[in-house]
């Protein structure tokens, strides 16, 4: 039931989920991440790895959020693995853009977002910086098994 008056800048997602959209930088890849969560709550995690540190990535992720990362064009999709190899780095092929990283675990995929990659990173708290490399394979899969989005969808082009 809409009376025309509803108002376009609160974009909520079913279950009364935040709706943010984003993508990389010349729109091949596109981000839709839901989450529950308020914004207050969603402080960028600034990565101080070598590849992290070279993109400027700021990675962001709810527990119970959702993830559609969707491919516009074939082989439009980079990824790159680096450290431990256990996640893959998801970089546009045509600008070069980094938005996600993803790994799998027991054929689910997590991932978190490159927070600069979304429309309302404006509105995110100051990015705190974390140290991932300083952990141990296990103990940084055990972490992003934690922290990182649990239901992803990758939609590549048919
Ligand atoms: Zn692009």
């Amino acid at each position: 039931m809409s009376d025309g008056m509803e108002r376009q800048q609160a974009p909520l997602a079913r279950h009364g989920r935040m709706l943010m959209r984003g993508g990389c930088h010349c729109g091949l890849l596109r981000l839709a991440f839901a989450t529950s969560l308020p914004a207050a709550a969603l402080a960028p995690r600034a990565c101080d790895c070598s590849f992290c540190r070279r993109h400027g990535a700021a990675w962001l992720s709810d527990p119970d959020g959702r993830l559609d990362i969707t491919v516009a064009g074939r082989n439009a999709l980079l990824s790159y693995r680096q450290g431990s190899e256990a996640a893959e780095f998801r970089l546009c092929a045509r600008c070069g853009v980094l938005v996600a990283a993803t790994f799998t675990d027991a054929d689910r995929l997590y991932a978190a977002v490159n927070a600069g990659c979304l429309d309302e990173a404006a509105i995110l708290p100051p990015a705190v910086r974390v140290s991932p490399q300083s952990l141990g394979r296990e103990r940084k899969i055990a972490r992003w098994r934690e922290l990182w989005i649990p239901d992803v969808e990758l939609r590549l082009p048919t």
